[in-house]
């Protein structure tokens, strides 16, 4: 179980998560084979997976798309207590560096908790015992068994420390 750096109610007041500006974009999370059984056994007929990522639905607003799985009346998660991996990770990424090929913890500065936090030292704790937990035996198999999980994101984003996948 990974602790939460960032508190609900922070969350909860913020638009950032949860939208997508396509519903095929990289942002929108990718399931291991585990979550894609979870989510589909929770949310049965809904058809909650497409291409091994939570699908999305048009929004109301243009040009936006929302998580499936997203409750825009509480603007919350429908499904909190079984997100998936990179929505309790968020908003730090497993990142694959296309330079090097080399996997990296790091932060996505869009969020505005990241961006006005990160230098703090709590944050900072926080990120290196993340890192400790994701360069575990247990999760750097889980890695290698879900390669898909590893993406390269768009963009220059803080490496914060390598998982030696
Ligand atoms: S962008 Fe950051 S603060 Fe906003 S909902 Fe997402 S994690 Fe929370
Ligand atoms: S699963 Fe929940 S937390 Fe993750 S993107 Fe969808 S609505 Fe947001």
């Amino acid at each position: 179980m990974i602790k939460q750096l960032l508190d609900c109610s922070v969350c909860l007041q913020c638009r950032g998560c949860c939208r997508f500006s396509e519903g095929n974009s990289i942002w929108v999370p990718v399931l291991s084979s585990a979550e894609q059984d979870s989510v589909s056994k929770a949310c049965p007929g809904e058809g909650v997976v497409a291409g091994g990522r939570l699908a999305t639905v048009p929004a109301p607003e243009e040009g936006l798309h929302y998580c499936v799985l997203f409750s825009p009346s509480g603007n919350s998660c429908r499904l909190y207590s079984r997100r998936p991996l990179e929505c309790r990770l968020y908003p730090f990424l497993i990142n694959l560096n296309p330079d090097n090929g080399r996997v990296f913890l790091c932060l996505d500065m869009n969020c505005p908790f990241a961006a006005e936090h990160h230098k703090d030292s709590s944050f900072r704790e926080y990120a290196g015992c993340l890192a400790e937990y994701l360069n575990s035996p247990a999760r750097l198999e889980f890695f290698r068994r879900e390669k898909r999980l590893l993406q390269s994101y768009p963009g220059e984003m803080p490496e914060f420390a390598e998982i030696k996948i």
